[in-house]
């Protein structure tokens, strides 16, 4: 298995103590490795050495031979995302420290504060998986706010109207938020927020209006037609900020959800509901009754599992054999947990030799594999499916036959697949 390297966090910090704490907090995350220094002169030697890539840095801005935050242009000088540390907080030393690029400042006054370190880091792990599309028509503001982006680690990418911003969107489905201006050539924010709802809905992807301050009836306007926010411009980058970050956790808790109401909790296959709206859709789509393959997959025996070995036992057979079925079908194919130990298929367009074909090689797979459970025992499994092949008018009736298939598969003696009729 490939190992993600680690991220390294550079801590420049004076208080043993404070370090330490913060050491082993950081370090409790998966990938995150603390590099620390005590002083401004260790900090100078350790860049000079060039040997790590910096993720990011904690700054203290009090150092004995540092005591007015000499550290942070030296740090942010090197390019390394940064975090300030301040005893006290004053709107010019706020206001300062911002328009030098760092991330974010924390009051260092108790636990509270640490664990909102963590968030932060862990933020901009996810930030990096992210892409936002600034549209403006001009050049400096978007490399302005590009310039902001990037300190929160996003990727970013630029349209000049709402035009090109469309073919941008279409050739980029990674992008979750777009931040637009309002007055734009060929296509303005309005137009282009109506035209992004017709595609992506509020739960797929953010958009942001940015106008100029007094424009009220306009901000109203575009977040009736769907805008997810609004920023007047000018604005604190603080705000800025928060407004970015807030709308992206939106969107993050909206696909936890989306992911907890399609997904069965122990094997992270669809569930039983969500099959039969994707069946739906399938055959809502194909009304010229193209030919499917319907099964349904029953393990034999698996009472004798749980009875035998614990329920415990039974729930390991069922994640194992959860990513078997991962591995084994394909994007376009519908796989599901059907309820307990029974799992359900749709395969689109397969020839029926095909069709057999793989859920014999799935029976076998099965057949074949050891199921070590937790104090080191190797258990075997078998299955029994149940296939229907042919035009699918409504997937109940489909599963109705595959079912037939199954029950003469158990009848039969189980570990076979058998064609319903
Ligand atoms: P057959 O070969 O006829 O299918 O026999 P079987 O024992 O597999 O079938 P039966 O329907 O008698 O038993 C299914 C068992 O699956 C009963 C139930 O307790 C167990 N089961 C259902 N859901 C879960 C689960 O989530 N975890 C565990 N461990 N067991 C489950
Ligand atoms: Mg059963
Ligand atoms: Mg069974």
């Amino acid at each position: 298995m490939t190992q993600t390297p680690n991220k390294y966090i550079l801590v420049v910090e004076d208080s043993q103590m404070f370090t330490r704490m913060l050491t082993r907090k950081i370090e409790s995350v998966d990938q995150f490795e603390v590099i620390a220094v005590a002083s401004f002169n260790e900090l100078k030697l350790l860049l000079a050495e060039n040997r790590h890539t910096f993720f990011a840095s904690l700054l203290d801005v009090n150092l004995p031979d540092a005591p007015n935050g000499e550290v942070i242009d030296y740090v942010l000088d090197h390019n390394i995302p940064s975090i300030v540390f301040t005893g006290k907080l004053d709107q010019l030393f706020r206001d300062n420290i911002y328009k030098k690029g760092v991330v974010d400042y924390i009051l260092k006054e108790g636990p509270a504060n640490v664990e909102y370190v963590i968030s932060l880091l862990k933020q901009l792990l996810r930030n990096q998986t992210k892409t936002i599309l600034i549209v403006d028509d001009s050049r400096s503001v978007r490399g302005y706010i590009k310039h902001l982006l990037s300190i929160y680690q996003f990727n970013v990418l630029e349209a000049e109207d709402g035009v090109e911003a469309l073919h941008i969107l279409k050739d980029n489905p990674s992008i979750s938020l777009v931040l637009t201006d309002f007055n734009m050539p060929n296509m303005d924010g309005v137009e282009l927020t109506k035209h992004i709802r017709q595609l992506y809905s509020s739960q797929d992807l953010a958009i942001i209006g940015m106008s100029t301050y007094g424009n009220n009836k306009l901000s109203a306007h575009f977040l009736k037609i769907g805008g997810s926010d609004f920023i007047n411009k000018p604005f604190l980058e603080e705000e800025f900020f928060c407004r970015i970050n807030q709308n992206m956790e939106l969107l993050e808790h909206i696909s936890e959800l989306q992911y907890l109401a399609r997904c069965d909790y122990l094997t992270g296959l669809y569930n039983r509901r969500y099959f039969f709206e994707q069946s739906k859709e399938y055959i809502k789509q194909k009304k010229d009754g193209k030919r499917a393959a319907v099964a349904i997959l029953d393990i034999d025996f698996f009472k004798k599992i749980n009875d035998t070995y614990g329920h415990d036992a039974g729930d390991l057979v069922l994640k194992k054999l959860g990513v078997i079925l991962r591995n084994e079908f394909a994007d376009g194919d519908v796989v599901a947990r059907y309820g307990g130990e029974e799992f359900c298929f749709l395969l689109p367009e397969h020839s029926p030799e095909q069709a057999l074909q793989r859920f014999e090689n799935l029976r076998k797979q099965i057949e074949d594999q050891a199921f070590i459970l937790s104090d080191g025992h190797s258990l075997k499994v078998t299955s029994s499916i149940g296939v229907y092949i042919g035009r699918i008018n409504t997937v109940e009736d489909a599963l109705n036959v595959a079912d037939k298939g199954l029950y003469r598969a158990k009848e039969n003696g189980r570990n076979q697949v058998v064609l319903g009729q």
